[in-house]
C-alpha cells in the first residue's frame, strides 16, 4: 500500500465553485500539485470557458 501525504481528511476536502457551471467541485488527488491554479470543475468547463468568447 502506497502512502500519499494528504493534507486533508476525506470528509474535509476543500471545494471551489466552477465559474462555468456554477457548481461546487471537490479537491481531487490529481490536483494535489496545482490546486491553487484549478478554476474549473472539469476539462469540459475549461474548454467551454476558453472557446465561448
Ligand atoms: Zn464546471
Amino acid at each position: 500500500m502506497i502512502k500519499i501525504a494528504m493534507p486533508y481528511s476525506k470528509s474535509d476536502l476543500p471545494t471551489k465553485i466552477c465559474p462555468v457551471c456554477q457548481r461546487p467541485f471537490t479537491w481531487r488527488k490529481k490536483w494535489a500539485d496545482c490546486w491553487d491554479d484549478v478554476k474549473y470543475c472539469s476539462e469540459r468547463c475549461r474548454r467551454r470557458k476558453s472557446t465561448s468568447q
